[in-house]
């Protein structure tokens, strides 16, 4: 390691004398319900602690410990209250000028796209931040009104598209849906401007939130042999609000799952899939990296994580990972391998402190808490 070393300035890890350290990642559980024709719950792998901090995951061979910032369960909170507890304040400090970034996390159908966009009756919370931040007539809150600027790309196959480009006219986008390929506007990250500012070229923004709701129906999604439904980009929403320099950015990541699980065979689809894993495999790699204080953070690996590179080096910016779980037995490897990488997030730590490798991506600690605790079984 350097000392030179950019990211050994802003993640140090050697015990110094100085403020105390900071977690700029505050990892929240989401646990979907079982889906409607699966009513048999008493199978679930999963328990919450009482206080909704730890989550214990039952396997063959003995139980597993996580210990997170916070725990929702679908069937308890729907999404007005999870915003409520989890997201709100934090779009208040956007409002204010605070940097957030949250993002979905996990396997295809555990809920990410559900708890980012919710549906008409229960909007997620792209809509809700939204109507937040500008704020309108039946909003108690006041907005900042209509200087908020909206970017809505995608990542899908190592590209980048711009979702609200009127180049975009009505196909699709993407792979096998556009009509012709003059319809994609891709982007590039072009380079970093001198302080804290990914800058990204030619995106068209507006200022409504209704814009928002027809891109999510334009995101691509295409059928695999784990799920009727998969997702297969990254969706990022960036609200700008520049009165005052704060910035919202909202990930829709692609599901965790990996080439096998997705059951792809073909060349052609394996290297696809690759590459639409490319964006999460870097990403757990540059959570890796920043936890085990590594000099280098392979943040260009990925148009994801050239993306997200303000996210975990800027100071100022607070980072909400919401890893999302289903309590279906038949999940469970997903649901641990989702876990662990939270676990893993939770241990970045900005300022100084000890070296991260010792406490360890699964909190053994923390099982002493829970073993004197009551454990409520989330379903029944
Ligand atoms: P992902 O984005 O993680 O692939 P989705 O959000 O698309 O998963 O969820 C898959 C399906 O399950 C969707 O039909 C969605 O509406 C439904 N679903 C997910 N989470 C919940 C929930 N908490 N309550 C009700 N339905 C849900």
């Amino acid at each position: 390691r350097t000392p030179q070393s950019k990211h050994r300035l802003n993640f140090t890890t050697t015990a110094k004398e100085g403020p105390p350290p900071e977690h700029p990642v505050e990892v929240i559980g989401r646990i979907r319900d079982y889906p409607d024709n699966k009513k048999d719950k008493s199978l679930s792998a999963l328990q919450v602690n009482f206080d909704y901090r730890s989550l214990r995951v039952r396997t063959d061979i003995g139980y597993r410990d996580f210990t997170l910032d916070g725990v929702s369960l679908s069937e308890e909170e729907d999404l007005d209250e999870f915003y409520k507890k989890f997201v709100e304040s934090r779009i208040d400090g956007v409002k204010l000028g605070d940097k957030c970034t949250i993002m979905m996390y996990g396997p295809t159908g555990a809920g990410k796209s559900h708890t980012m966009f919710g549906s008409v009756k229960q909007p997620g919370i792209v809509y809700r931040s939204l109507k937040d931040i500008l704020g309108d007539e039946n909003s108690e809150k006041v907005g900042v009104g209509t200087f908020v600027q909206v970017t809505v790309l995608e990542i899908y196959n190592e590209e980048i598209y711009d979702l609200l480009s009127t180049n975009n006219t009505g196909g699709g986008f993407g792979f096998g849906w556009s009509k012709a390929s003059a319809s994609k506007v891709k982007l590039e990250v072009i380079c970093k401007k001198a302080k804290n500012a990914t800058f990204i070229s030619g995106t068209e923004a507006i200022k409504i939130s209704k814009e928002i709701q027809k891109v999510e129906k334009r995101r691509i999604v295409k059928s695999t042999l784990c799920n009727e439904r998969s997702s297969r980009s990254h969706c990022m929403i960036i609200l700008d609000v520049p009165t005052v320099g704060g910035r919202l950015m909202l990930v829709d990541m692609a599901g965790s799952e990996n080439i096998e699980q997705a059951g792809q065979t073909g060349l052609e689809a394996k290297m696809q899939t690759a590459k639409i894993n490319q964006g999460n495999i870097a990403l757990k790699r540059v959570v890796e990296s920043i936890a085990n204080g590594d000099s280098h953070v392979p943040f260009r690996d990925s148009k994801l994580t050239m993306l997200l590179q303000d996210s975990f080096e800027d100071d100022k910016s607070k980072i909400l990972m919401i890893l999302c779980a289903s309590p279906d037995p038949k999940e469970l490897h997903k649901t641990i391998s989702t876990l662990e990488y939270g676990a893993k997030a939770k241990c970045i730590v900005r300022g100084p402190h000890t070296p991260l490798k010792e406490k360890g991506a699964e909190d053994s600690s923390s099982s002493a808490v829970i073993l004197g605790s009551r454990i409520a079984v989330m379903d029944q």
